[in-house]
């Protein structure tokens, strides 16, 4: 078999699973009343106690404050799909370092991301083929998640927006067993 027969089976593996798609929202509304009903962080303050900001992929599968044993209120955590350096995430740190005083930058990407499963060209031939318009954005799909995560870090080290590098490490994390592989710089 393929590697593209295997993504066209995959992706068409995740549509049949939202085809039994119903709305959560009426049901997390209820949960939310009895979170508010034991709620403890009223107390805590704007900016992070650790001085930490967290880059992510948005995989569901990643508890990031479960992963990192994080409390609420001690990090920033930025995702999206592929924990990518955009410049949204880049317009984050910003802020999240100059006026909340977050020192440390920690990117966490991930085994089997679904970014890994689609080609940049592929995708947007595909958009502009159903849409008649091409993406102006870059999906920044990846077939390596710990090059992907060196890019990352370069990305970060090449902004003027950040003032401070000193305390930037990366990691992928590893889906199956749920440790995080540190990615040193190469
Ligand atoms: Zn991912």
């Amino acid at each position: 078999m393929t590697d593209d027969t295997n993504r066209d089976r995959s992706l068409q593996a995740m549509d049949d699973q939202a085809t039994e798609f119903s709305a959560s929202a009426d049901e997390l509304l209820r949960r939310n009343a009895s979170f508010a009903a034991r709620f403890r962080d009223a107390e805590l303050q704007v900016v992070p106690l650790r001085h930490l900001a967290v880059v992510a992929c948005m995989d569901s599968r990643m508890d990031m404050f479960e992963i990192l044993g994080l409390g609420h209120g001690e990090a920033h955590v930025i995702r999206n799909a592929g924990g990518v350096i955009t410049d949204d995430v880049i317009r984050s740190l910003c802020l999240s370092q100059r006026y909340l005083q977050t020192r440390e930058i920690i990117l966490i990407h991930h085994t089997d991301c679904g970014l890994q499963r689609v080609t940049e060209d592929e995708f947007k031939a595909e958009l502009e083929a159903e849409l008649g318009v091409k993406p102006w954005w870059a999906l920044e799909s990846f077939k390596d998640p710990y090059l992907d995560v060196s890019q990352s870090i370069q990305r970060l080290h090449l902004t003027p927006f950040l003032p401070h590098k000193d305390n930037i490490r990366g990691f992928v994390y590893d889906v199956t067993d749920g440790l995080l592989h540190e990615v040193l710089p190469g």
